[in-house]
């Protein structure tokens, strides 16, 4: 589903992104991690074209990433993103903000976006918050109210970067099982995350980066217990 050949990435003289080839099969959940500055963000922005590229070719659903456009509309609309801050719009209720990209960017009818934002908010289990303001809940509601913000466009893929960075411990595992059982239900996913736990039971593939070079991929399994690279090796005994 997502196919990244070659792919460069410079900010000024610093070269972000270095010939990176990965490739992501649909129903597939690959987590991302590596040092802080490494790339993992901009790759993840890279693939919904929040950041243009340098050099090389993404490719989503078979055709390259759009630069501008209604083009450009439809792939962010097709690959959903999760941040670290959610992003919330401050002046309309939780279901307003599951509701507003069906509507405005795809006019869709707005009884079947409301049904539909329900069910969502259901799914991650917050549609007793409906009617609230972002403010008025918590971190780890707010984050599953942007995740259903995220799927009320219909995704074909969703990324994640650092989705529970920002939360208090104890709502980290509330938005993880959101995403595990996204996971389960076959959504492609590309996930920036330091939850090992995560990586461990819902990704298929661990890819990790350092100084902008995609330098080890494997299975979770293999990946901990063996990895390859000193990098990886130096990176885990930091964090595990
Ligand atoms: P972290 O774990 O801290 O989130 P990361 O792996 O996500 O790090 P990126 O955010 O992708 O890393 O950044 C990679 C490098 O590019 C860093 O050195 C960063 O300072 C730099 N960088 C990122 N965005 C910009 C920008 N818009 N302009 C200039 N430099 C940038
Ligand atoms: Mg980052």
């Amino acid at each position: 589903l997502i196919v990244l050949e070659k792919v460069n990435k410079h900010f000024g003289s610093l070269h972000v992104l270095r010939d990176i080839d990965l490739s992501i099969a649909r129903g597939e959940v690959v987590v991302v991690i590596g040092p802080s500055g490494s790339g993992k963000s901009t790759l993840c922005r890279a693939i919904n074209r929040l950041e243009p590229i340098d050099d090389g070719v993404i490719r989503f659903d078979d055709r390259p990433l759009p630069a501008e456009g209604k083009a450009l509309a439809k792939l962010r609309s097709e690959v959903g993103m999760v941040f670290q801050s959610f992003n919330l719009f401050a002046h309309k209720t939780i279901l307003e903000n599951v509701m507003l990209g069906p509507l405005k960017v795809r006019k869709e009818k707005s009884s079947e976006v409301r049904s539909r934002a329900n069910a969502l908010l259901d799914r991650v289990g917050i549609a007793n918050q409906a009617d609230k303001y972002p403010a008025q809940l918590s971190g780890g509601q707010q984050q599953r109210a942007a995740i259903a913000r995220a799927l009320a466009m219909q995704p074909k893929a969703m990324l994640f970067d650092e989705p529970t960075s920002a939360l208090d411990p104890e709502m980290v595992g509330e938005v993880l099982d959101v995403m595990t059982s996204l996971a389960r239900d076959g959504m492609t996913m590309v996930v920036v995350t330091h939850e090992m736990g995560f990586a461990r039971h819902a990704a298929n593939r661990v890819v990790f980066m350092a100084d902008g070079q995609l330098v080890e991929e494997a299975e979770p399994d293999e990946f901990f217990a063996r990895p390859r690279s000193d990098r990886a090796k130096d990176f885990l005994s930091k964090i595990l």
